[in-house]
């Protein structure tokens, strides 16, 4: 069963040949058998799974299932859901449970989906491999050792051991991508505005957005059809049709499935930055794909240098602004001790945020500060604008662009640790899709030294259908996604 993909997962469901209430009861007995080892899930609520499950296996036995009803989806611990505690991967939520759904988690509920955990993450998704919990590192399942990535580590590393079927994550700057590459999983973030961000909590609210990460890209088109949708509660979401983005893969294969689809390479992809195992894989999917029958174009995206600079400006901006929130009176950490409101406020702050989201705020509140705006956030807004104009100017004679995700494979526990910006150049690749609002999807290519690597594609806005069926003609030509880590086979 943990070796099955969505579609069959919703076929054995309908045809009787297993329940929601022991598909359910499988996978919370291999969190129980192998969570310890990985630390991928913060809350893990048996009974109240449980009850969902029977709900969905009273709607299945109605006729009533739809493609995702009975399944068990975890959730990255950034999405309020009510009832269950909702930390954001740090102390000044550890006590807070959510009076109500966020609208992704409500879509799930809708859709008859069991949330089957909380999953661990970067501290308020501030980090590049989830070692800034408050509940403590995420591990890699390819290597105990490693980092599984971030900010959504334990999303990834619950799928890549087959702890969840699926799970929710977000990408601000490469979160849901970067993980995956790392874990061997397929990570979708959408075009910024498709999925509601309503009950999802903010970190840099114009770049947060919403997406999965699941073994198959077949896998992340189905639950795209469920997460995605106009949600009058969030002001930038967007009101557009409802797409069916399973439509480009479930149409019939040809003999050259990608013929006529222009893959653009950027150069500044294929700079000395990379790890050159990880390169000779990229080179070897680029043939792939030419053997699919797309064809590559060379191309260039000039200010993506600019990028992780400009994201280390407006990220914190914003972040200062959103986490102003927490200031112990309304909800999360209070300080046991204190003097008056403003020794309540600072003491609260201090002991409820780890040492990144400090960091953060510091630097976002010194950016937006009088007489720094001008030299920072607003020129970081300039170049964010010249990174959009780059894309537009790529997608012009290219249908998709093509690169590594990460530099690098999966990194030791601890080695990037004590220095920032050596952490903040693992999102080089992935940056400049947030600033410019783009889909991007990262998808196993290979291995190199038995840890995974992830090659990216990049499409146009609204072109999530095109783009899984990208993946998904890559997919059906090789095994690699389909590899799962020896540890955890069984
Ligand atoms: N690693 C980046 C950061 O720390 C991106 C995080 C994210 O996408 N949430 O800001």
């Amino acid at each position: 069963m943990i070796a099955s993909n969505l579609q069959q997962l919703a076929e054995a469901l309908i045809r009787k040949t297993i329940s929601s209430v022991e598909l359910t009861q499988l996978y919370l007995d291999r969190i129980a058998r192998h969570d310890h080892q990985l630390n991928a899930y913060i809350t893990v609520d048996a009974a109240a799974s449980l009850a969902q499950a029977r709900w969905a296996d009273q709607r299945l036995a109605k006729g009533e299932g739809g493609p995702l009803t009975g399944i068990p989806i975890a959730h990255k611990d950034i999405f309020c859901a009510a009832g269950w505690r909702t930390t954001c991967g740090s102390r000044m939520l550890d006590n807070f449970v959510s009076p109500y759904d966020a609208t992704v988690i409500r879509r799930f509920a809708e859709a008859g989906a069991v949330l089957l955990g909380k999953t661990n993450m970067d501290e308020f998704a501030m980090g590049s491999s989830n070692e800034t919990s408050f509940f403590g590192p995420v591990r890699n399942p390819w290597d105990v050792s490693c980092v599984p990535g971030g900010s959504s580590g334990g999303s990834a590393a619950a799928v890549a051991a087959r702890l969840a079927p699926a799970a929710t994550g977000t990408d601000t700057g490469g979160s849901i991508r970067q993980p995956a590459a790392l874990c061997n999983l397929t990570g979708l973030k959408p075009t910024y505005g498709i999925v509601s961000r309503w009950g999802m909590i903010a970190f840099a609210s114009s770049l947060d957005q919403a997406g999965m990460l699941a073994p198959s890209a077949a896998d992340c088109a189905r639950l795209l059809n469920v997460m995605a949708g106009f949600d009058e509660r969030d002001s930038t979401s967007l009101d557009r049709p409802t797409e069916d983005y399973c439509r480009e893969i479930d149409a019939r294969q040809a003999d050259k499935p990608l013929a006529g689809l222009k893959i653009g390479l950027p150069k500044q992809f294929f700079g000395a930055g990379s790890d050159p195992q990880v390169m000779r894989l990229i080179e070897a999917a680029i043939v792939d794909y030419q053997t699919l029958g797309a064809e590559i174009v060379d191309t260039s995206l000039p200010n993506m240098d600019l990028s992780v600079a400009a994201y280390y400006v407006i990220a914190p901006a914003e972040a200062s602004s959103n986490l102003a929130r927490f200031d112990g009176v309304r909800y999360g950490y209070r300080t046991p001790v204190y003097r008056d409101l403003n020794e309540m406020y600072s003491r609260s702050r201090a002991e409820g945020f780890g040492a990144e989201v400090k960091r953060r705020l510091l630097i976002g509140t010194y950016v937006l500060s009088h007489g720094y705006y001008d030299a920072y956030y607003l020129q970081a807004q300039r170049i964010r604008r010249l990174i959009a104009n780059d894309f537009a100017e790529a997608f012009r004679h290219c249908d998709l662009l093509l690169g590594p995700t990460s530099p690098s494979t999966a990194f030791k526990l601890g080695a990037k640790a004590a220095d920032p910006v050596q952490m903040y150049l693992s999102d080089i690749y992935t940056i400049a899709v947030n600033l410019a609002g783009l889909p991007g999807v990262s998808i196993p290519c290979g291995f190199a030294d038995g840890l995974p690597v992830g090659l990216q594609l990049i499409g146009n806005y609204f072109s999530e259908a095109r783009l899984l069926n990208a993946a998904h003609r890559y997919q059906q030509s090789n095994p690699w996604h389909l590899r799962l880590p020896p540890a955890f086979a069984e």
